[in-house]
């Protein structure tokens, strides 16, 4: 769709020109899975697919949602915002406009939206994300809650973002998708400490190497309660461990901590699930280095070791996403490959160095399909900007 495409299809939908236009991304992480809630970093970029949102005024005190990828259309009138049942898809934007009211924002006056997204669906790549922070972009300016300080007013959409998931959506996420989708920067990742919000941008210049997104297209996913009981895992590790060792998360330990307190950790389960967290966070700050001394080989190395852990400890990848890495690792030109996301289905990421791409997804799309009887797709990412405004 190009933007003259998606005003075309906003006047059929309304009857009128559409006023303003925006875009955000879905992101993809690069390393540091689940480690997030335990005080860690993360290392995701924005990408190229997101969410556009197409806005007009109307004179009928009602807000107006449409999306290009939804049959469902909602009106709710201004004085009537609150969660709508059924999983309604307007809950992403809703939740957005609902908050930022709650936050002092002013809403005056009707709207008529129209949304459409290329994110592929249910592949873990943030499309509610997307949709949250392309919301939470429009919104602010229209009901004038626009923070002066660019980078303090990225943060704030993410956190409009965030705060949706959590009460519109009722997904009790972590800050990553939303920051991406906010403070991407082209061809640059994030490295952020999810628990102060402290981040950097670190260029990702990859001369003749991309970095490709497998989609799994499995129906798994990482569910709620697979992933409470990681949580609760993960605090009774630190639990155990404080009594000898006192922390408030498994990421303050560095991997010399770890061989004094592994042994004072009586559940095994836990003592999996703190080992991948305490390896991720060494990993991830290895690999941000790395990168910035353009040591590309080791950044792969260190993606692979990141799969390994989240397999064997962490045990969130299942058989499709394992068939997709290990596959990958068999390709030369491959430097690195892992599951992304949550785990269980979902994408994988890969470092392929240029020569080698048609190599890799004719044998990894054919390995997966022999394994699991599904077929995967793949995309070549581009890093792109944060959230914008286009028209
Ligand atoms: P993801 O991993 O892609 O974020 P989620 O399940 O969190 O997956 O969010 C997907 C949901 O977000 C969709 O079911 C829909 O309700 C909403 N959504 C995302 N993009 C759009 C869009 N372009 N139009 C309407 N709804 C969307
Ligand atoms: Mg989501």
């Amino acid at each position: 769709m190009t933007t003259n495409e998606l005003e075309l299809a906003f006047e059929q939908a309304y009857g009128c020109k559409a006023e303003k236009m925006y875009f955000a991304p879905g992101r993809v992480n690069l390393i540091g899975e689940h480690t997030d809630y335990n005080g860690g970093c993360v290392f995701p970029c924005a990408l190229s697919f997101g969410a556009w949102l197409l806005i007009a005024k109307n004179e009928d005190k009602e807000l107006r949602f449409r999306s290009l990828n939804m049959p469902q259309t909602y009106e709710i009138p201004l004085d009537a915002i609150k969660p709508q049942p059924d999983r309604a898809w307007c809950n992403y934007a809703l939740g957005c406009i609902d908050i930022i009211a709650r936050r002092g924002g002013k809403l005056t006056s009707g709207y008529n939206l129209l949304y459409y997204g290329n994110v592929p669906a249910g592949a873990g790549l943030s499309s509610s994300a997307a949709m949250e922070v392309v919301t939470a972009r429009a919104f602010t300016e229209e009901m004038n809650y626009v923070l002066h300080d660019d980078k303090a007013y990225r943060t704030e959409l993410a956190k409009i973002g965030q705060a949706c998931e959590h009460e519109y959506a009722g997904v009790m996420c972590g800050i990553m998708d939303q920051f991406a989708s906010a403070q991407g920067k082209k061809d640059h990742a994030i490295y952020l400490n999810c628990d102060t919000l402290e981040f950097e941008h670190v260029p990702v210049k990859l001369e003749g190497i991309k970095v490709v997104i497998t989609n799994t297209h499995s129906p798994h996913h990482l569910d709620s309660g697979a992933y409470n009981d990681r949580v609760r895992q993960c605090h009774t590790a630190v639990e155990q461990i404080s009594k000898v060792h006192p922390i408030k998360f498994l990421a303050e330990l560095t991997p010399d901590d770890w061989k004094e307190v592994e042994g004072s950790i009586t559940d095994p389960i836990a003592k999996k699930r703190a080992r991948h967290v305490v390896g991720e966070v060494a990993r991830t700050a290895e690999a941000v280095e790395a990168l910035k001394q353009g040591k590309i080989e080791r950044f792969g190395e260190l993606m692979t070791a990141s799969h390994v852990s989240l397999r064997d400890d962490y045990e969130v990848t299942g058989p499709e996403l394992d068939a997709l890495a290990e596959a990958a690792w068999q390709v030369t030109g491959v430097l690195g490959s892992r599951m992304t996301g949550g785990g269980f289905g979902g994408c994988t990421v890969s470092l392929v160095r240029d020569e080698a791409i048609d190599q890799f997804k004719a044998f990894v799309g054919a390995e997966y399909e022999k394994k699991t009887g599904l077929k995967a797709d793949f995309y070549v990412a581009e890093i792109g900007d944060g959230v914008m405004r286009l028209l």
